[in-house]
């Protein structure tokens, strides 16, 4: 069972039935999320409920929840995803114009953008991100407003989760992706639905200095790095997925690997 408790606090309460009678153990959790304290939690502890906003005593910031910040856009931009939480955190910039304002509704603290590649559609509102924010910059290729550069295997934190970095070359030589044990961030490594298919797709590779068998390569390493409790799928473009995400992945991997045009004449 679990209870909040103060507004912060999460009260773990088990009760036990032995010879002895009952016994009754508990234990807390507060503070920040560190990787050793997520290894003790169940598979199926869920850190983030879905659409779930939780607010501490103080009443400024908000517990994890991931926001769809680009979602009202009429022009064409990639999906940008606010992490708020203990690291309030942007993944992509995109297109949109009123993303700063967007963003200023859920936290006036915006503390790091990590650009999952440096296509257009994902960087156009960097500049006015930073002018207002100014947060830290992770981009793997280098970029005027970077101040970091993360590597495959890096520890990133995002809200209140720990992800690994995981490099996706293929449909941009400078694409990562980033895994929790709740969730993807795929960039456009793999979409859940796009024109071409509806239940896992894969970024096209089709341009110059694109490579589907790089990308199939990528989509491999992913499904590798991400565990079978990673259960939403936020990706660059597309819709958001809950569910399981592997069995995307899979999916989008085969397609992938028919090396067919993904976008026939
Ligand atoms: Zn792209």
């Amino acid at each position: 069972m679990f209870f909040r408790f103060n507004g912060i606090s999460l009260i773990k309460i088990g009760v036990h039935v032995s010879l002895f009678g009952f016994i009754v153990t508990s234990e807390s959790h507060t503070g920040r999320y560190s990787t050793q304290r997520r290894k003790k939690f169940p598979p199926n502890w869920r850190a983030n409920p879905a659409g779930r906003h939780h607010f501490d005593r103080r009443g400024k910031r908000e517990r994890m929840a991931i926001h769809h910040v680009t979602e009202a856009a009429e022009n064409f931009t990639c999906n940008a995803y606010l992490a708020t939480g203990d690291r309030p955190t942007l993944v992509d910039a995109g297109t949109f114009d009123g993303v700063v304002d967007t963003i200023s509704k859920h936290t006036d603290d915006l503390e790091a953008v990590v650009l999952t590649h440096q296509h257009g559609d994902h960087i156009g509102e960097l500049e006015g991100i930073c002018a207002a924010f100014d947060p830290e910059v992770y981009a793997y290729a280098d970029h005027p407003l970077r101040t970091h550069s993360p590597k495959d295997g890096d520890t990133l934190d995002i809200g209140d989760e720990s992800f690994e970095v995981v490099f996706t070359p293929g449909h941009a030589d400078d694409h990562i992706s980033l895994v929790s044990e709740t969730t993807l961030f795929s960039g456009d490594v793999v979409v859940y639905n796009d024109g071409a298919f509806e239940d896992g797709s894969f970024g096209r590779t089709d341009r110059p200095g694109q490579s589907r068998e790089q990308l199939i390569e990528s989509i491999g390493r992913l499904l590798e790095a991400t565990p079978e409790t990673v259960e939403t799928l936020y990706a660059g473009h597309g819709d958001v997925f809950h569910g399981d995400v592997r069995e995307v992945l899979e999916r989008a991997q085969e397609r992938a690997e028919r090396r067919e045009p993904k976008y026939p004449e």
